[in-house]
């Protein structure tokens, strides 16, 4: 090799080198290239929360246009209330109309609450003109028929359900929610917290874009929509080894995913950090949105998380 093939040769390799190096620091921070289509591990996530809870999924290859139509949705022998962004079902009773009115003023009292905590609310414009069908059960048979027919078995610990279908491209539709008999303002469970509760899913479900984000949890979901109903769900039980748990893997118990969550989202607000975790965590998992937002790593964060709940323990 003469001098000027060796300048060359080296020339070409520093080229390279530089090239590689500029790929690198241009693709760190980029997003993560999102699939065509639902991976199946995110299908796998959603059947198995299906089957767990009251949060209800489907998958189908596509939606269209007809399948947002609430010309469509199952009416039989109900009668509405309606406006521009939900429409309230319920049986031809003077008491059920008075909770059908109570039902859309909750509703409607959640919707900027929804669009300050997840930083959008997904209007009925925003889903094709779907306005968001609410049903309300007058009975435990009532809540189990309804149910079958909006999209699915209903649970009968549940107070509410929510139905959602996705299609292979990411696209998604709210089939309904589902209330209880019990549910009722000043009832067993309370109509505004559930409604605000289940709303908060259907929210959450809407702001994920699941072609990209690869990774959930079950704490994430059921603690997100507890927390912004500030629900029931934050009790911890007594003899919880809290100790043995971690934010980075879901309980062996679904209901303490409930608290756990409650309590992680109550930490990154008091550290000041909630709302950008949130942001991060629509395309991509907690265990990565945390350390990014709280500027700490997981396992201190978890630390913290479970000081906090021995101090939520001693406050009960
Ligand atoms: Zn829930």
């Amino acid at each position: 090799m003469n001098q000027s093939t060796r300048l060359i040769f080296v020339g070409l390799v520093i080229f390279s080198l530089l090239g590689s190096i500029l790929t690198f620091v241009l693709n760190r921070d980029a997003p993560p290239v999102a699939a065509l289509e639902i991976p199946q591990s995110t299908k796998d996530f959603f059947k198995k929360l299906s089957d767990l809870g009251h949060i209800k999924f489907d998958f189908v290859d596509s939606l269209d246009v007809d399948y947002f139509d609430n010309d469509k949705d199952y009416a039989d022998n109900f009668k509405k209330v309606e406006d521009d962004n939900f429409i309230i079902y319920y049986r031809d009773k003077p008491t059920e109309k008075l909770r059908a009115e109570k039902t859309l003023e909750y509703a409607n009292q959640a919707v900027p609450e929804l669009d300050r905590f997840f930083g959008k609310y997904h209007y009925a414009r925003d889903v094709n003109n779907r306005k968001l069908p609410i049903y309300l059960a007058v009975s435990e048979s009532d809540f189990s028929k309804v149910a079958e027919k909006v999209g699915g078995k209903a649970v009968p610990w549940a107070a509410g359900l929510t139905f959602t279908t996705f299609s292979s491209d990411g696209t998604k539709v709210c089939d309904g929610i589902v209330l209880s008999s019990t549910v009722q303002d000043d009832g067993p469970t309370d109509l505004k917290t559930v409604v605000y509760h289940e709303l908060a899913h259907y929210n959450h479900f809407h702001c994920m874009n699941i072609l990209e984000k690869t990774e959930y949890m079950n704490w994430e979901v059921e603690g997100l929509a507890s927390y912004f109903a500030k629900d029931w769900n934050k009790k911890i039980p007594e003899d919880t080894k809290i100790n043995t748990l971690s934010l980075t893997e879901d309980p062996d118990n679904y209901i303490d995913s409930y608290w756990m969550g409650y309590h992680a989202f109550g930490l990154a607000e008091e550290l000041g950090c909630l709302k950008g975790i949130l942001k991060n965590s629509y395309s991509e998992s907690l265990i990565r949105a945390i350390p990014k937002n709280a500027h700490c790593s997981m396992s201190e964060f978890d630390v913290k998380w479970r000081k906090h709940c021995k101090e939520i323990v001693l406050q009960q």
